[in-house]
């Protein structure tokens, strides 16, 4: 984003926030240059980041996947597409606020996995130990005990 008042490559991220019923990101930015301030209004398209994986390489960020993986670990359980749907679009609006480029694939998984865990607990248990969020069998054991206390 070139800095509209000296020209400057470089410019940094101060605010950003959704705007229009999340298809929009409004963000303040600030040259590094000329220390100059701007908005700029984006299109939810444009912005969002790419997903860094775990060894180093970038991709584009892949919505389907994204669903693929929700819908394995909701597998025969009972929550609707409407769910989701609004689930996905959730984690992409997160996504998108934080106004990094680039994302490490680990903070999509936290984030599915959070969203999970307010959908369905099977699902949630289900995409936790696959993806491996905890450090250890200890770890998820006390998860999974946390989890049936919980449950009236
Ligand atoms: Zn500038």
């Amino acid at each position: 984003m070139h800095c509209p008042f000296c020209g400057a490559v470089d410019t940094k991220v101060i605010d950003s926030r959704l705007v229009s019923e999340g298809n929009h990101v409004r963000r303040r930015r600030e040259c590094i240059t000329c220390e100059e301030r701007f908005t700029t209004y984006e299109s939810a398209e444009l912005v969002m980041p790419r997903i860094i994986k775990q060894n180093g390489i970038r991709e584009p960020f892949n919505e389907d996947k994204l669903l693929a993986g929700l819908n394995k670990a909701l597998e025969k359980r009972p929550v609707s597409i409407e769910s989701v749907e609004e689930a996905v679009n959730r984690i992409k609006a997160n996504l998108r606020s934080t106004g990094e480029r680039e994302i490490p694939s680990r903070t999509v998984g936290e984030q599915v996995t959070k969203e999970l865990r307010e959908l369905d607990e099977v699902a949630y248990v289900r995409f936790a130990s696959v993806y491996r969020s905890f450090k250890d069998l200890a770890e998820f054991r006390a998860e999974i005990d946390k989890l049936s206390k919980d449950t009236p």
